[in-house]
């Protein structure tokens, strides 16, 4: 391969060049330290202002209010599936799980060998196809859970649902920083750094602080929130790496013009795919309620299993990679995570196009 493809990955994800070249340059020698970001201690002030730096551009890009700590983690989203009822579950309590899809499941499976996940709404009658609307959840619930985005199904919450007094937490592993949200309505946020942050081997969490202090202490001290809390998340050697990559890519959104910018143009490029679809809706079928399509994941069927893999190879061909529907399900999956240019979607949204004429 020559050059760069337009890549539609599911995760690990497209990253922007810039700060795949920024990394670039860095890598031998970083900040005059002869040395690379991968070969400093992580005690090191150098890599310390990485770390905080990090911190305080995450913090004023989404908005975090000051009651929450900002946590960098390893063992990705499915290591807080488990993290997160071992802090803030207990024998005899139970925590409200709204299932979506393969996700959300996994989290409950989770939340059952702790204590109790209850299902508080759930799409599995209709494969995942829609978010649940009406919702049976429990004031006395510890938490309330959700996934935000459905990377497989290609739904996405577009509001919230009100959870009174029980916080709400999300999994925004493949969402996050893709549009402007009220983090105060969460009691907690994570996600996995490899859709829309950068490499894999980090995971992000946002916690509010009240629930780190009321977390359980019976636990061991790696999987406490209020170690890595107290640490700054240097317990043990931190992704270093990884997250001076999320650090970049956080700089790459300021210099887009933050989560304002970076919305308005996620639904620019969602909608154009959208349309395309709708205008040859006997050719590519969408798999899920309009109303809550993905502005990340698109999933559709084409007619045949044998025109969907002819979509797939041909757009290979043409420079269009990860169009390949989760193992699961099928179909084709376009991920138009915020790294994806406007550009990219454009000229697939033209392949698209060209596809149906030529094969409808
Ligand atoms: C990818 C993904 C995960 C899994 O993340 P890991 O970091 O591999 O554990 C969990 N939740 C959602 C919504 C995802 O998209």
């Amino acid at each position: 391969m020559a050059q760069r493809i337009w890549n539609f990955n599911p995760g690990p994800a497209t990253l922007p060049l810039s700060v795949l070249e920024k990394a670039k340059k860095d890598i031998p020698n970083y900040n005059n330290t002869g040395m690379s970001v991968m070969e400093i201690s992580h005690r090191s002030e150098d890599y310390k202002k990485i770390h905080s730096e990090a911190k305080s551009l995450l913090k004023s890009l989404f908005n975090i209010p000051d009651d929450y700590n900002i946590l960098f983690l390893q063992g990705g989203a499915s290591l807080q599936f488990a993290m997160i009822p071992m802090n803030l579950l207990s024998q005899g309590s139970s925590a409200d799980y709204l299932i979506t899809g393969r996700w959300s499941k996994k989290a409950i499976t989770e939340a059952n060998i702790i204590a109790e996940g209850k299902i508080a709404g759930s799409s599995e009658d209709k494969n995942f196809s829609y978010i649940p609307k009406n919702l049976d959840l429990h004031s006395n619930a510890e938490y309330a859970h959700l996934t935000s985005n459905n990377t497989i199904a290609g739904t996405q919450w577009h509001t919230f649902p009100d959870t009174g007094n029980v916080p709400l937490i999300a999994d925004m592993s493949s969402d996050i920083l893709s549009r402007k949200l009220d983090v105060g309505k969460f009691g907690l946020i994570y996600a996995g750094a490899q859709k829309n942050l950068g490499p894999a081997g980090v995971t992000i969490v946002i916690i509010r602080k009240d629930l780190v202090e009321k977390a359980r202490n019976d636990i061991p001290t790696l999987l406490k929130y209020a170690t890595h809390v107290e640490k700054d998340s240097a317990f043990n050697t931190p992704p270093t790496f990884a997250i001076y990559m999320v650090k970049l890519v956080l700089e790459w959104i300021e210099d887009q013009g933050g989560l304002e910018k970076i919305e308005q143009t996620n639904r620019e490029k969602a909608e154009t795919l959208y349309t395309t679809m709708d205008n040859n809706s006997d050719f590519y079928k969408g798999a899920v309620e309009k109303e809550d399509r993905s502005l990340m994941n698109i999933t559709l069927r084409l007619p045949s299993e044998e025109l969907e893999k002819k979509f797939i190879a041909e757009g290979a061909k043409a420079g269009f990679g990860g169009l390949k529907g989760h193992r699961s399900v099928g179909g084709v999956r376009i991920s138009i995570y915020n790294a994806m240019p406007l550009k990219g979607v454009k000229e697939l949204n033209k392949f698209m196009i060209n596809f149906a004429k030529k094969n409808g």
